[in-house]
């Protein structure tokens, strides 16, 4: 250690050590610079800027080197082998490129300290290269205790400098640099102080040796390389930095772009905060910045949030105000480094929208009651209770009569307006606990809770009828519609919620076809029925398309000659299976579906083609039903077919029922008057069975009175019914009306007929109604007679 210590302080050139520090400081600057510049970039400039960087490295141990040997004074002549020396540079320079190719990026210790070995070993060599370049007039020797133990511990310490440069953590990684200057330190001042020069005349130096006033410019011009490449090194550190700069700047104006709040935290504190978050906390930068993160969002911790997943929490705001957000968290390279951002999430408005969509899903927006899906939901929860408790409970399904009819002549907005008020009166009407809920149209539905019995949903449905019955002010109009109630009671009439509704709905249905504002009860027979319904209806539909049906005819003769008037056309259903089906047994099923629509084009059509082809005299009677009215282009229908077929107007007989006229008169008489003048007659059919037919008769015109079959059954023995078929003639023929009576089948009931003065006779005892050939031969026959 003496000599160690003697030849640092009396040996050496102090002022050349001092230069030799301040080159292997500029040269490492240089080197290190150039490698993070190398770092930065890519590609063919990656690879020109490291080898650089590793050119420069070895060149500044080798000038070091050079400048420390320069340093020392011998005292006696000394100079420089050439080519060693000139290898020695080339040594260090292959040493550490090697080094850096094994270290680079490396995570794996082993390889780094294999690589901090081969530096070692490299600087090492160059050393001692160097040393034995050092040629002196005189003798050498070398005390190898001091080699053997320096020369390993440099190395090893070379190769744990390497080592922790590229641990993660920083406090190990700053322990690199002084570990690489202690090695240098022990490597060359043990070497030098191993080394005994002892002056000897008889050794003088050789001929080859470069004196140092030789090679210190060479060194000088090394170094100054070295200088210049500090300072380009320097600049591109500057760039850098100014680079890096101008990248926070508009990261920080695209953070505050995101409308999302960020913050970046180091630890657990906030670092920095964009303008999404001061907004969203109510807090301005100064106070986020150095604010714990667990005083923003209590409960989180950036050690318990799992990078790159949401988690729900609540920030608390400026005035304490708790904000629903989510947090995602992720790692980010920022400045060079990797750094923690957290990203905030306002959940308000989401949470509202969620909200707002499930009331919207569960009710029905027009009048605020639950909706279909809700009330199902409902029912099946007191299914579910009654299984438990035990407690009756009773579905009603109710629709407004009419209400089709006032939202077509009044207006959606009227509709909508009527709905909404039958809502309000529906409420009215329930007990404490019960519910009601709008399925869809006109169609309600209401849950009776703990019903003691079938009387108190009786007594529900009558209170709901009375209500809706009564006249509904609307708009300051008077708008009168009724309600139909079909119930069904749990557990007599099922529990199942499916079966409930279904029932429910049947009862309901029986109600509307008894008879408008009324209430029905489930009974198990509607079960029935609804299914024989149902087959018939889907076959109805097929027979429709395959055209099953065919016209039959039944003449109408006048009354006092006998002679064959007009034919009405009575339609008839071939079914495959059930043979010839009444018109009694599908037009009510057809007016309901509406079916009735094509199937009465058709007959219209059929009925005009095959009368145009029989004798002109003979007219064509058709039978029209209400629902047939419905359609507002039944006219122009009426005229087609009778262009279509050539048939003239005068021999089109049109009947008619008072079902016709109770709905909707103003468009019914217009029909009626356009069919009018088109030259078509109209017969009012079956007259005598509604209630108030008289007045019917003053309202329109009509061509002829067909008197119902059901008075003339009575004749001639029934003096009431006598009386009313004289009376219909009488009233008949004052008003100028032709007309008929119907159903007549024997000799007295036509005599009877004939002697009251009615025009026509129609019935078994002339003829039942025939398929057109016969028809035409009983024309023929009677024509002939
Ligand atoms: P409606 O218009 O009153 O037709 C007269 C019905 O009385 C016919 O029954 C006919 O066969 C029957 N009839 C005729 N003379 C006598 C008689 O002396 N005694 C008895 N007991 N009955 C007699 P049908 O053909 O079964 O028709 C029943 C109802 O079906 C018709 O009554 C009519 O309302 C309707 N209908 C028939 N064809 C059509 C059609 O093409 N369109 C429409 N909308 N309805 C039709
Ligand atoms: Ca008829
Ligand atoms: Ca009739």
């Amino acid at each position: 250690m003496q000599s160690v210590y003697t030849c640092l302080t009396q040996a050496h050139d102090h002022q050349l050590i001092l230069l030799a520090a301040g080159v292997c400081v500029v040269g490492v600057y240089g080197s290190f610079t150039v490698a993070t510049h190398a770092a930065r970039s890519e590609g063919r400039a990656a690879r020109l800027w490291g080898g650089a960087s590793v050119i420069a490295s070895g060149c500044t141990a080798w000038a070091t080197h050079m400048i420390a040997l320069l340093a020392y004074q011998p005292g006696m002549p000394s100079g420089f082998e050439p080519t060693l020396t000139a290898f020695s540079l080339l040594m260090a320079v292959a040493g550490i490129g090697v080094s850096v190719a094994l270290a680079i990026g490396q995570r794996n210790r082993i390889r780094r300290l294999l690589a901090g070995l081969v530096l070692g070993v490299s600087i090492t060599t160059l050393h001692y290269l160097g040393e034995s370049a050092y040629l002196v007039a005189g003798t050498v020797t070398w005390d190898m205790p001091l080699v053997a133990v320096s020369v390993p511990a440099s190395i090893l310490m070379f190769g744990a400098a390497i080592v922790v440069a590229g641990e993660r953590r920083r406090d190990l990684r700053r322990a690199a640099a002084p570990l690489l200057v202690v090695a240098i330190g022990v490597l060359h001042f043990c070497g030098m102080a191993a080394m005994t020069l002892t002056f000897d005349p008889e050794h003088p130096l050789p001929p080859q040796a470069v004196p140092p006033e030789v090679i210190a410019p060479v060194v000088a011009s090394v170094s100054l390389g070295l200088l210049a490449l500090a300072v380009v090194g320097l600049r591109l550190t500057l760039n850098a930095r100014a680079q890096a700069r101008r990248d926070q700047e508009r990261l920080r104006e695209l953070a505050n772009l995101a409308v999302e709040g960020l913050a970046v935290c180091e630890g657990e504190v906030i670092t920095t905060a964009n303008r999404s978050l001061e907004l969203l906390s109510g807090l301005d930068t100064a106070e986020l910045v150095g604010r714990s993160l667990s005083a923003l969002l209590p409960g989180l911790t950036i050690s318990t949030l799992p990078e790159r997943e949401e988690r729900e929490a609540e920030l608390v705001g400026a005035d304490g105000q708790r904000v629903p957000v989510r947090v995602l968290r992720s790692e980010v390279p920022l400045g060079g480094k990797r750094q923690t951002v957290l990203a905030i999430r306002d959940q308000r408005e989401r949470l509202q929208t969620e909200s707002r969509i499930r009331t919207l899903a569960f009710s029905d927006a027009l009048t605020g009651l639950p909706n279909r899906a809700h009330f199902h939901d409902l029912v099946a929860l007191h299914a579910a209770s009654y299984r438990e408790h035990g407690r009756a409970f009773a579905v009603l399904m109710l629709d407004l009569d009419r209400f089709k009819l006032v939202n077509d002549t009044l207006g959606h907005g009227l509709g909508d307006m009527l709905l909404r008020k039958a809502a309000e009166r529906l409420k009215a009407a329930l007990g404490e606990h019960d519910l009601v809920a709008r399925l869809g149209g006109d169609e309600f539905a209401v849950l009776q809770i703990d019903v003691a019995g079938p009387e108190a949903t009786h007594a529900l449905a009558s209170n709901i009828v009375e209500l809706i019955g009564r006249p509904f002010l609307i708009d300051g109009q008077l708008v009168n519609v009724g309600a139909s109630v079909g119930a069904a009671l749990a557990p007599i009439d099922g529990v199942e919620p499916d079966q409930l509704l279904r029932n429910a709905d049947l009862a309901l249905y029986k109600a509307k076809a008894d008879g408008k504002g009324t209430f029905r009860r489930f009974e198990p027979a509607l079960d029935a029925r609804m299914q024989a319904r149902r087959g018939l209806e889907a076959d109805l539909r097929r027979a429709i398309t395959v055209q099953e049906f065919e016209l039959y005819y039944q003449p109408l003769v006048d009354a006092r000659s006998g002679r064959i008037t007009a034919a009405e056309a009575l339609v008839r259903w071939r079914h495959p299976e059930r043979g010839l089906v009444s018109p009694a047994d599908f037009i009510p099923l057809a007016e309901e579906t509406g079916l009735i629509g094509p199937l009465g084009q058709w007959v219209l059509r059929t009925a005009c083609a095959q009368a145009a082809r029989w004798p002109a005299h003979i007219r064509v009677a058709v039978n029209l039903s209400p629902a047939q009215f419905r359609d507002v282009r039944l006219a122009d229908t009426v005229k087609a077919a009778l262009a279509a077929s050539d048939l003239p107007a005068s021999r089109l007989e049109l009947e008619i029922t008072e079902g016709v006229l109770l709905a909707d008169e103003e468009r019914t008489l217009a029909t009626l008057t356009r069919l009018r003048a088109a030259g078509v007659s109209i017969s009012m059919d079956d007259f005598g069975t509604g209630y108030s037919s008289l007045s019917y008769l003053r309202r329109f015109p009509f061509d002829k009175i067909k008197v119902d079959q059901s008075f003339i059954r009575q004749l001639p023995g029934d003096l009431e019914s006598a009386a009313i078929v004289r009376a219909i003639i009488t009233m008949g023929t004052c008003l100028g009306m032709a007309i008929t009576v119907e159903g007549v089948e024997t000799a007295e009931q036509f005599a009877f007929s004939a002697a009251e003065g009615c025009d026509q006779v129609q019935g078994y005892h002339v003829s039942r109604p025939l398929p057109l050939a016969e028809f035409l031969s009983f024309v023929d026959a009677r024509e002939a007679a």
